[in-house]
């Protein structure tokens, strides 16, 4: 056996996505990183081995323009590129290979912490170090750094540390949350095994373990989806110890659910009822995936009432759109609906105040074991809300080590450069804008080879009935006047058009009325209409026109075959494809009502006017969409004719780096495994051949270029500084867009 020490800047303490994120970000940012993680592979329960699906804020396309950015958004776009079907071993590699291409990360696998060494009084403790064994090495190792991060999910490190914690529900009184139950228990949700099947073209036996369970004897049978040729996650409901302790029974837990996965099988194979024979089990889980267990006390505790609220917290350093989403405690064996969820109108905010301990002074934690009351827990605790929470830890770890302060003190007195350095790393938080002062663009002046001026969707590809209200909604800025939409009768008749807001930038769901129109159609083939405005009501500044077209049974409008940055289109009343008995969502939440599922890239043909593609979108503060897609786009890329979006600083600088972030469309809902798949490898939209140039001398030099692209975040260091007042980006090819689009560029000495 051998002892060793080793000393970092920060320790993160588990490897799932939330401690992956944790460390690359701390690792950039220049520090010394130790990633201790106690399984062979990389991932937590989004790893092969457990297999959950890595959820976000899109909420599985329910949320809009609400998928990740930053490091989470890196693994969604390279998992896509190399594994769209879903592989769990593929997404291993892409985790494995995002850490190890940090020079300041040092991975420690197989490596479980046992324990802890801290000390002072209870409400200022501190942690020295924590020791773990790395298990087939024979290695007991010490890890010392200044900062550590509990990512463990169970949040072991920080109670040997003697974190404030609390495990089970709040009562309802506590935070005025009514989704609490009327008084506080301890119950949590409960763990799952998962399994996956497979078809091996010819037929095969199942004979069933000893110990496999009769489901028939169970509610399971007529109170759940049970397939044939279901893997994985569609089986998230194999869940039980909710009324347990999901730590200390987690063997007990893992029998019960084996019994119950066995008894599954064995009425998917034996009772006759479905088409079978030719399926075999190809893989059945054996670490159980931990819902729920502590939830550290930090300076904030997040609530129901914050989420649904959309509190724009003034230390948000992340955000979430999965809906509050709580299961009954008998798990699988509830005869009520396997999941409820509760949607706020968009995505909602988390604060910082929620990532550190209140009582332990060097300690950071992300993922499930987060500042959070059990209800707004069944929100953040998906994975990819994990993962940007994860990287914002890390990067508030890192500062704290810098600048030599604790996490507290870093949001007390270092809350602007912390936001401002996560924006800087392309992560997202919404409505935050760049005030970088080092940042050159800012005061610049942006010109252009040309701007799309507005909004022709006029392709058709499919006639869409309006057998239910339809809307849309699109970017208006500088004046809306009205519209026109493509429609075709089968007899005279008027449509109803209503014009909405939608309140909040950062929501895409009518939420102010503002004009009804009713316009005449004569009975007749895609007829364009003009629908009139009256402009007054929307102003000149950006925001989102949300339009609603009523149902009509003579009407029909028509889908466009190309989409348009900017525009979504979407469908009132959509039944929902899950049963409500696993999962139920009620019908008159604004995001469930109008649903965009079946829409996705395909908007509605209709034309408007507007300036919100203007080149300035480039340096507007914005990296993503809010109250407008803040991106310019030129006209249609054209053979032989460049398209370029150009910077001419307030005096001439010598420019070292260059940012250029792209449009990488975050309305797609990405996923690591086999949920669904995206039909591209590569989002269309983002440049995939560019070049930048600086002017000197009198001419335009290339400084720095790509020829095959596929990221949203582009960051040219260059070799030399070069002497320069004009930075241009020349987008010569995208991957499939057919405009040249950029959201933001960045200029720095
Ligand atoms: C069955 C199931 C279905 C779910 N459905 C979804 C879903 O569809 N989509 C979604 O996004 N989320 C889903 N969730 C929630 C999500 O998986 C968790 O909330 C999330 O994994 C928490 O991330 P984390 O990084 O905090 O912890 P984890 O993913 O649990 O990762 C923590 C890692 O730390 C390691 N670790 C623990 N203790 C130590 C130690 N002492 N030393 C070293 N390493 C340690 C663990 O082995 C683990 O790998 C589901 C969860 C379960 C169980």
């Amino acid at each position: 056996m051998r002892q060793e020490t080793v000393k970092s800047d920060v320790t993160v303490i588990g490897g799932g996505l939330s401690g992956i994120c944790a460390a690359i970000a701390a690792a950039r940012l220049g520090q010394k990183v130790a990633l201790v993680h106690n399984r062979p592979v990389l991932g937590g329960n989004s790893s092969s081995e457990v297999r959950v699906w890595v959820c976000g804020a899109t909420g599985h396309g329910v949320n809009r323009y609400a998928r990740e950015t930053g490091i989470m958004g890196e693994l969604f776009i390279q998992n896509q590129y190399r594994n769209p079907e879903g592989n769990p071993y593929l997404w291993d590699v892409t985790l494995l290979e995002a850490v190890r291409a940090e020079p300041n990360l040092t991975l420690f696998m197989n490596t479980d912490v046992r324990e802890v060494e801290a000390d002072g009084e209870l409400d200022a403790r501190m942690i020295r170090n924590v020791t773990g064994w790395m298990m087939g090495s024979e290695r007991e190792i010490t890890f010392e750094s200044q900062v550590f991060l509990d990512c463990t999910g169970d949040g072991l490190v920080g109670f040997l540390a003697g974190a404030a914690y609390r495990i089970g529900r709040e009562a309802r009184h506590e935070f005025g949350e009514d989704w609490a139950p009327e008084v506080a228990d301890d119950i949590t949700l409960g763990s799952t095994l998962l399994f996956y099947t497979k078809d091996t073209g010819k037929p095969v036996r199942f004979v069933a373990p000893s110990f496999a369970k009769d489901i028939t004897t169970t509610s399971i049978p007529i109170k759940r989806v049970i397939r044939s040729g279901d893997s994985g996650c569609h089986y998230w409901w194999i869940e039980w110890g909710g009324e347990l302790d999901t730590v200390h029974e987690n063997e007990r837990i893992r029998d019960e659910l084996w019994s119950v996965i066995y008894g599954i099988w064995d009425y998917i194979k034996n009772s006759g009822q479905f088409e079978a024979e030719n399926m075999t089990l190809e893989w059945v889980g054996s670490i159980p995936g931990k819902r729920e267990y502590r939830r550290f006390l930090g300076d904030t505790i997040l609530t129901q009432n914050d989420v649904i609220s959309q509190r724009p917290f003034e230390d948000r350093i992340a955000f979430g759109g999965w809906s509050i989403d709580l299961h009954p405690p008998q798990g699988m064996y509830a005869t009520e609906s396997g999941s409820k969820h509760l949607h706020a109108d968009g995505i909602y905010h988390i604060p910082f105040g929620s990532l550190y301990s209140r009582n332990v002074s060097n300690l950071l934690f992300a993922g499930r074991n987060v500042s959070a009351s059990h209800v707004a827990f069944g929100t953040t605790r998906v994975m990819a809300t994990c993962a940007v929470m994860g990287e914002a830890a890390g990067v508030g770890a890192a500062l704290s080590v810098i600048k030599g302060v604790t996490p507290r003190e870093l949001r007390e007195q270092h809350l602007t450069e912390l936001q401002q350095t996560m924006l800087r790393t392309d992560a997202s938080i919404i409505g935050l804008q760049n005030v970088d002062p080092a940042d050159l663009a800012r005061k610049g002046t942006v010109t252009a080879s040309s701007t799309m001026t507005g909004i022709w969707l006029d392709e058709p590809s499919e006639a869409c009935p309006l057998t239910s209200d339809i809307g849309w909604l699109f970017p208006a800025e500088g004046g809306f006047e009205g519209l026109t939409l493509l429609a075709s009768a089968s007899e005279s008749t008027s449509l109803t058009i209503e014009l909405w807001d939608t309140g909040r930038p950062e929501n895409y769901v009518p939420a102010n009325f503002k004009q009804v129109l009713t316009i005449q159609v004569e009975a007749g083939e895609k007829q364009w209409l003009n629908v009139p405005a009256d402009s007054s009501l929307f102003g000149m500044e950006s925001c989102n026109v949300f339009v609603i077209v009523r149902a009509n049974e003579a009407a029909s409008l028509y889908t466009s075959a190309v989409p348009v940055t900017g525009v979504l289109a979407f469908e009132r009343g959509v039944k929902p494809i899950v049963s409500s008995d696993l999962e139920d969502h009620q019908p008159d939440q604004p995001v469930i009502e109008w649903s965009m599922k079946r829409l996705v890239r395909k908007p509605f043909c209709f034309a408007v006017s507007t300036s919100a593609y203007a080149p300035e979108k480039v340096i507007d503060g914005y990296a993503r969409p809010y109250g407008g897609p803040h991106t310019w786009v030129s006209r249609p890329l054209a053979e032989g004719r460049e398209e370029w979006v150009e910077v001419a600083l307030e005096e001439p600088a010598d420019v070292k780096e260059i940012h250029l972030t792209f449009n990488d469309d975050v309305n797609e809902d990405l996923i690591n495994l086999h949920h669904h798949e995206t039909p591209f490898l590569i989002i269309p939209e983002v440049v995939k051949s560019y070049d930048v140039q600086a002017w000197a001398n009198g001419e335009w030099i290339t400084v720095a270029s790509d020829n095959e692209n596929r990221t949203r975040k582009k960051v040219h260091t260059l070799d030399k500084s070069v002497r320069t007042d004009r930075i241009r980006a020349v987008v010569k090819e995208t991957n499939g867009g057919k405009r040249a689009e950029v959201v933001e560029i960045r200029i720095y000495e």
